[in-house]
């Protein structure tokens, strides 16, 4: 099994580039900010709990993710493997998808980390919300996504740093371009 987490800020091109992975090598999608606004859009009482977070451009508790990604695993059957995108995003959720995983008998095989300057990523998300209309693509609540993103999600560098794990690209380029740096990143450790 192949279980990659993608692994950047938001505006980093873990959307665009987990599609390229899930085509070239065969594999499921888990993307949780997907699953969270499918939730929303179906009005379930996960959707308007996450609503108040998002909006914000705050994380949802930990407890609320962890149980939704264990959930939305368990219908991934007959795979070769996982694309992890958007998960995990804390300490605590890269302990317990360890758990998950182990539970499976599997682990993670690869952690991409896509890297790419401020000012870009800031750049990237307000076109994109121009087009998605997605609520979360303004100014005020990209600003405190990436603060979110630098005091909560950036430590996990460190964390699979010290176990082998991480492959850092330069998420600068063309998609193409950046997409053969990951592949050569996977091939190593299909
Ligand atoms: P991006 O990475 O571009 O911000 P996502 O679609 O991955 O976009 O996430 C959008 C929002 O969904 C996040 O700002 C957060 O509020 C929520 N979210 C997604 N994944 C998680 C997670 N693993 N833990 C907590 N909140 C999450």
């Amino acid at each position: 099994m192949l279980n990659i987490i993608i692994f950047g800020a938001p505006g980093s091109g873990k959307g665009t580039q987990s599609e390229n992975l899930i085509k070239k090598y065969n594999l499921a999608h888990i993307s949780t900010g997907d699953v969270l606004r499918a939730e929303m859009k179906n009005g379930t009482e996960l959707g308007k709990l996450a609503e108040g977070y998002i909006s914000k451009g705050q994380l949802v508790p930990d407890d609320v993710v962890i149980e939704m990604l264990a959930n939305v695993l368990d219908t991934k059957t007959d795979v070769s493997g996982v694309v992890f995108d958007g998960f995990p995003r804390t300490i605590a959720q890269s302990e317990a998808l360890e758990k998950i995983l182990e539970k499976r008998g599997e682990k993670i095989s690869v952690v991409v980390n896509l890297e790419v300057e401020e000012p870009e990523l800031i750049d990237r998300l307000i076109k994109r919300g121009q087009q998605s209309g997605r609520s979360d693509d303004n100014l005020e609540t990209i600003k405190s996504r990436l603060d979110v993103y630098k005091s909560q999600t950036s430590p996990l560098k460190e964390h699979y740093e010290k176990s082998g794990k991480l492959a850092t690209i330069k998420g600068l380029g063309t998609i193409d371009e950046i997409f053969t740096l990951i592949s050569e990143a996977v091939d190593k450790v299909k």
